[in-house]
């Protein structure tokens, strides 16, 4: 008995459109690890389409990924002209693109150096392992990170990750991370001890139900871990890559503040939007910390292929080209005040966010919330605490922003 009936051949030969529906075989072969819903099979802009051809207007994003929407045509040329120069070449070598991106992220951020990888959580390790060989010499290896964050799924990411949840029947844990109440600058100052090497946080918790840090908390951690000779770092795979208007949601938040222009972190997590959902993470690393990663000390295979970093680039510059940074801010007020006009009439208690990361605080549970505007035909995501997640593409539409606000009407 054949358990996969196509071979890979027969993939090649007849496209994907051929494949058999995917849920049977997911429950035969893929591990559970998900509570999946539809089965998807194609996306154009803003819409996703199922495998019985039903559409959904998707303000989920793929979880902040989708920052072009589907199928963007930038992006498939970039895809095609990369791929068909160069894919994957080993970091034994230079390549341009992954030049062309580090000098771009630098641009963008700061005086410093990036490193690259393939997702979120290995952007942060690559920030906490920063921190542990920056502190080694003085003895200090802890890092202090907030209540309800997330910082990703390898051991490391639990560790770091402010959630029981996601920690449980992995013990033992890695050792060496507290968590503090988020936006609480005193209870960061009371934890900070001789073995602590550095503070890391979200501009804006995302999993733990869209919570920005407060200016306040954002400056006096920086003069805090100054202070203390440790770092600070930045978890921005959620919130980054224009999410809130800026490139960094820390440029969002402390937008007009006289010393907005000074405040950088030292060390900064990007992944999710970045590749536009072609999967690529980076770390950039402020300048007096960017050398401590010598040949031999941390690595990954994959990390800034060509292919990726030629996709982040186009990204990129697609952004910047058509003002999305701008357009998505807009499309976030319009969504925002829609949501709060069916405040009203339906079981919402609080609209909150910036930009295009925007959280609908629900009287009652959010997944069964998110179920019922998905059958209505609107994609979003479920977030800690009752709430459910906008991330839409930052080149939505204000047409689809409306009719994802009749769909919520409609569905709650
Ligand atoms: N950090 C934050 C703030 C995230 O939201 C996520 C994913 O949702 C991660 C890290 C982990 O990213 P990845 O799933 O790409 O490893």
């Amino acid at each position: 008995m054949s358990i996969i009936r196509m071979s890979v051949s027969d993939f090649g030969a007849v496209g994907v459109m051929a494949l058999e529906p995917a849920k049977p075989l997911y429950d035969r072969c893929v591990v559970p690890s998900y509570a999946r819903s539809i089965s998807v099979v194609r996306g154009s802009g803003s819409w996703i389409w199922d495998e019985d051809g039903k559409k959904y207007l998707d303000l989920g994003g793929g979880v902040a990924v989708n920052c072009l929407g589907h199928a963007h045509p930038r992006i498939v040329e970039a895809l095609q002209n990369q791929a068909s120069r160069l894919i994957h070449a080993s970091n034994l070598y230079y390549n341009q693109p992954q030049g062309a991106l580090a000098s771009k992220l630098v641009s963008l951020t700061g005086e410093g150096k990036v490193f690259f990888c393939n997702s979120g959580a290995e952007a942060n390790e690559t920030l906490i392992k920063l921190a542990r060989r920056t502190g080694h010499p003085r003895g200090r290896f802890e890092v202090i990170t907030a209540l309800n964050s997330f910082h990703g799924r390898t051991m490391a990411g639990i560790s770091a990750t402010g959630q029981q949840k996601v920690k449980e029947t992995f013990e033992p844990l890695l050792p060496g991370f507290t968590h503090v109440p988020y936006n609480d600058l005193g209870a960061v100052e009371a934890a900070i001890n001789e073995r602590t090497a550095a503070v890391l946080i979200e501009g804006i918790q995302g999993e733990g139900g869209i919570q920005p840090a407060r200016v306040d908390y954002l400056l006096g951690l920086r003069e805090l871990t100054q202070k203390h000779g440790i770092l600070l770092l930045w978890d921005g795979v959620q919130c980054g890559c224009y999410r809130t208007g800026h490139f960094h949601s820390y440029q969002t938040l402390l937008e007009g503040h006289p010393q907005a222009a000074s405040f950088v972190p030292d060390g900064i997590a990007m992944a999710k939007s970045l590749g536009g959902g072609f999967p690529i993470g980076a770390a950039w690393i402020r300048a007096p910390y960017a050398d401590v990663f010598q040949p031999g000390s941390h690595g990954s295979t994959f990390g800034g292929t060509p292919l990726a970093c030629a996709v982040s680039l186009s990204v990129l510059a697609e952004i910047e080209e058509k003002k999305l940074p701008e357009h998505i801010v807009q499309m976030g007020l319009r969504l925002t005040k829609g949501l709060e006009k069916l405040k009203a009439t339906k079981p919402i208690v609080d609209i909150r966010g910036i930009g295009g990361m925007i959280g609908m605080v629900l009287q009652d549970d959010a997944p069964a919330a998110c179920a019922r505007l998905r059958e209505a035909g609107l994609l979003t995501v479920p977030a800690t605490g009752n709430v459910l997640r906008f991330l839409p593409p930052l080149n939505v539409s204000p047409e689809e922003i409306d009719e994802a606000l009749v769909l919520v009407e409609k569905a709650l």
